[in-house]
């Protein structure tokens, strides 16, 4: 699967469809472009800050049911999520039990693993996939096509041609903005983690969430039985970012749900935190003269809604529906798909505003003020 296919390397085929990023957006586009008969080459750098301990909500699997991938992306390897406790707004435990969701219970993924599986099934249904290689340089010729370098792990470079190309490259959007989309940007949100190891009693199967001063923190158990331990706050906040390990164990210690669930997997030797770009932000329009953004490329939100694979899931297939009618001839469809991805942001955006408004201990503190003075993420400033 990972090794460039022949046609690639003769530079013979021009691609209906060359989508760069294979991350769930960009498989559930290559999915629906390679059922619909479509050529499509997925390409997949596999750069990009390491993804740990994500959670999939209940009804993803209805989207995965329509790709046809449910079964064979969440079968083994990830762990159910049966509900999210949170001590928002109080320091009293809040739970909401999927036992109510008519869809089931959630995953909490091994997200490579998940990755891996949407790119084989996007493999299986006929399209040409190349891991570990980084679409660069788009140039769109006169006539209409496209010409991409396509940058191998061991360091080849090859020609690819298509018609029309998906941006799913995540935040950076990588094809968008050279082609002329900006970005707007809400925050600086940043997430600040560690993994711990492994304690034998563990075995809660639910994510919990706990506000403090200065931002919120998550915890969940990854299917490795380790632990999963995040802050999240404004990178432009010196008295909230936590500086090296040890600051970071000092902050845990002071929370009260958190540091219950962390302290059985020992805190002596904690590593330094990871950091990861956690930022609402979005494109001022997510099609162009033969291009099309989906997933985080389009619009990337804040993680506490748990809306990002899902959204992405959800914009990749109706990027590659939109980029199917437009190949026969339809000329609004590229126009339907942006009014879905709008739909997605105002969706969105009111649940952060409802989220942001019920923390009402710290309003002084400048990481609650600036979410309640700025109801609106989603028309942040251009282009930082
Ligand atoms: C700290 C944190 C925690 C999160 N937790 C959750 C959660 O619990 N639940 C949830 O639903 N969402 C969560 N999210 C959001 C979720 O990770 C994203 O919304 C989701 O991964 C977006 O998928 P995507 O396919 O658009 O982009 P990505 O998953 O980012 O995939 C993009 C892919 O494109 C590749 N790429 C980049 N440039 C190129 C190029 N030029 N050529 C080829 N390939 C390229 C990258 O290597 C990458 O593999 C979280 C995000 C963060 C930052």
């Amino acid at each position: 699967m990972s090794t460039v296919p022949t046609v690639v390397a003769r530079g013979h085929r021009v691609y209906d469809v060359v989508v760069a990023g294979g991350g769930p957006a960009g498989c559930a586009a290559a999915l629906t472009l390679a059922r619909a008969g479509r050529t499509v080459l997925l390409a997949d750098a596999g750069t990009g800050p390491p993804k740990a301990g994500e959670a999939l909500v209940p009804v993803a699997r209805l989207l995965l049911a329509d790709l046809g991938v449910a079964e064979a992306v969440l079968g083994d390897g990830h762990l159910p999520c049966y509900g999210n406790l949170s001590a928002w707004g109080s320091d009293a435990l809040h739970a909401v039990d999927f036992i109510n969701d008519p869809y089931g219970h959630g995953w909490h993924l091994d997200r490579p693993l998940f990755d891996r599986r949407l790119r084989t099934a996007a493999g299986a249904a006929g399209a040409d996939v190349v891991e570990r290689a980084c679409v660069r340089r788009p140039v769109r010729r006169p006539d209409g096509i496209w010409r991409f370098a396509l940058r191998c792990a061991d360091g080849e470079e090859h020609v690819v041609q298509a018609r029309y190309v998906v941006d799913a490259t995540g935040r950076r959007a990588a094809i968008a903005v050279p082609a002329g989309a900006r970005r707007h940007t809400a925050d600086r949100l940043t997430a600040f983690h560690v993994c711990l190891d492994p304690a034998p009693a563990a075995n809660d199967g639910c994510s919990l969430v706990e506000s403090d001063p200065h931002g919120w923190w998550y915890t969940a158990l990854l299917p490795s039985r380790r632990r999963l331990v995040s802050y999240f706050t404004d990178a432009d906040l010196p008295i909230a970012v936590p500086r090296g390990a040890e600051d970071f164990r000092r902050r845990l210690l002071r929370t009260r749900h958190i540091s219950h669930r962390a302290r059985p997997h020992g805190l002596a030797a904690l590593q330094r935190p990871r950091r990861a770009p956690a930022h609402t932000t979005h494109l001022d329009r997510v099609h162009g003269d033969g291009w099309v953004a989906a997933g985080d490329a389009a619009a990337a939100f804040d993680p506490v809604s748990s809306q990002g694979i899902i959204t992405a899931l959800y914009t990749g297939l109706s990027a590659g529906q939109a980029l199917d009618a437009r190949l026969r001839g339809d000329s609004t469809a590229f126009d339907d798909y942006a009014a879905k991805v709008t739909a997605a942001g105002t969706a969105y955006e009111h649940g952060h505003r409802t989220v942001h408004t019920q923390e009402t201990r710290w309003s002084g503190h400048p990481f609650w003020s600036r979410r309640q003075a700025n109801p609106h993420p989603m028309k942040g400033d251009a282009s930082r």
